[in-house]
């Protein structure tokens, strides 16, 4: 089943779950989240989570687990070599992917890692259809270059297209016969996709691109930490797949390729990740690398707790009641802020909501970061904490000046099953009221800039007093307890 029907009420979504241990949040009264902002120099990666009420930072290792993944941790086997819970967890994820081997790692960026040091030379091109910051950053490291292959389409911030994340196969095959085929490393697709919106890629797409990949002898490589959402969008989207099940659509997705890989922070609702392979060489080739950079090849740095939990995650990922839940969340937020008028990225992906920033607050300049701004002002506005994907985000050019995003987006994750809808709903009304007084939000700018991945760290003020007359406003409305 993917939703409940309703007789009277106006449909929503359902949580096919009930909470059995609960963590407090409080909400701050406003005048100290300007503080605690100001503290954190107004970058919301800097904030204490005890000073957020709606962490929607990330849904990276944040998700809940159910009953059955924290009991299976009881009878995790701890053992440096040989532990059993490692053979149960290579065994389930043979039986979801139909590959052989499994190569263990702590965290997805770990998988990207070890491919890409087997597979990228300086002067070799990752076809993709759209880059991962850390995906990319493996092969840029190793002097290789990543090609976005992605159809212009899936750019578009508002349309009804059900498969943004799908790549151009023209664009595929012109870069093939440009680079030749000798230059590929691998082709790597992303389901579904991270920075454009968690927007998701086609059964169909992937098959007509990893068949051309075949065509040429390149190697197929599936990013599948998003893979849970991706799943439902075919499910419910692809006319030819509604009739099979989540897990004969998973076997048909892995049956394209040579490896897959995945977030397991992400896919399976726990921590840690791993390699598919399907080939017995390949492997092996692959397998120095666990234990040299991961740990022993049968655990790579991860708990035998969380695989133990894992292996139960990833059977509750075949569950369409389980993996409807963030979709439809999103879906629900997506919609009621874009008949507010909040302009949105549309339709609802997987992972998160996005808003255009760059449409909320135009009257900022792209130099002092508009989705930058709307992220710091809606922590502010009731606590929420979201991601800013934009300028902020970006490396300056090499002669310092400011590398303007393509997109400027603030993203709402969705952690899976960790909210309720009465949440979603204050967020909604808050993004609203935010909306609403969009002209008091100014911008910002940087007091101290680190020159690597400077949105983690950096710190920035604002260019006036815009958020203590935001405050005020907030305040007039609420009072001054929330
Ligand atoms: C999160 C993510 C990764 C990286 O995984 P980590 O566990 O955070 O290292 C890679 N690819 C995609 C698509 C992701 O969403």
């Amino acid at each position: 089943m993917s939703q409940i029907k309703f007789y009277n009420r106006t449909p929503v979504p359902v949580e096919m779950h009930k909470v059995k241990i609960v963590q407090k949040i409080s909400l701050l009264p406003a005048r100290e989240r300007l503080n605690k902002l100001r503290e954190a120099g107004f970058n919301t990666f800097m904030l204490h989570n005890g000073d957020i009420f709606m962490d929607m930072l990330t849904d990276s290792g944040v998700n809940a687990m159910s009953d059955n993944m924290q009991s299976a941790m009881l009878r995790a086997d701890d053992a440096y070599a040989g532990s059993e819970t490692f053979y149960r967890m290579n065994d389930k994820l043979t039986e979801i992917f139909g590959m052989k081997y499994l190569l263990p790692t702590h965290q997805g960026r770990a998988c990207e890692h070890i491919i890409a040091q087997h597979f990228v030379k300086p002067g070799s091109c990752v076809i993709m259809n759209y880059h991962f910051t850390t995906s990319k950053a493996h092969v840029t490291r190793l002097g290789g270059r990543v090609e976005e292959l992605v159809k212009d389409e899936g750019l578009i911030v508002k349309s009804n297209l059900p498969f943004k994340g799908n790549i151009d196969l023209d664009k595929v095959k012109a870069c093939i016969e440009k680079e030749g085929v000798e230059n590929i490393a691998y082709m790597r697709l992303e389901a579904g996709t991270n920075l454009i919106g968690g927007q998701p890629i086609s059964y169909e797409n992937m098959k007509e691109a990893t068949d051309l990949a075949k065509e040429y002898g390149i190697v197929t490589v599936l990013d599948a930490s998003l893979l849970q959402d991706n799943l439902y969008f075919i499910k419910t989207r692809e006319e030819s797949m509604k009739d099979k099940s989540i897990r004969e659509i998973t076997r048909m997705i892995a049956d394209l390729f040579d490896i897959v890989y995945f977030s397991a922070r992400k896919f399976g609702f726990g921590r840690g990740g791993g390699i598919m392979v399907r080939d017995e060489a390949m492997f092996h080739a692959m397998e120095d690398y666990i234990t040299m950079f991961e740990g022993f090849l049968t655990y790579g740095g991860m708990s035998v707790k969380e695989m133990e939990a894992l292996i139960i995650g990833f059977e509750e990922t075949m569950d369409m009641d389980i993996i409807s839940q963030g979709p439809q969340f999103i879906n629900h937020c997506v919609n009621e802020l874009d008949k507010l008028g909040v302009p949105m990225v549309t339709p609802g992906g997987g992972l998160g909501a996005h808003i255009d920033a760059r449409q909320v607050v135009d009257h900022i300049p792209a130099e002092q970061y508009p989705a930058g701004s709307l992220v710091a002002a809606l922590y502010l506005c009731g606590g929420i904490r979201g991601m800013e994907r934009g300028t902020l985000s970006e490396e300056r050019n090499p002669d310092g000046t400011e590398h303007i995003a393509s997109v400027e987006m603030v993203r709402l994750a969705f952690p899976r099953r960790v909210f309720t809808l009465s949440q979603t709903e204050f967020v909604i009304d808050r993004v609203k009221w935010l909306y609403d007084h969009r002209h008091l939000i100014g911008g910002l700018k940087f007091v101290h800039e680190p020159k690597t991945l400077r949105f983690f760290t950096g710190k920035l003020e604002p260019v006036s007093d815009w958020p203590e007359k935001l405050i005020e406003a907030y305040i007039a409305d609420f009072g001054e307890d929330q």
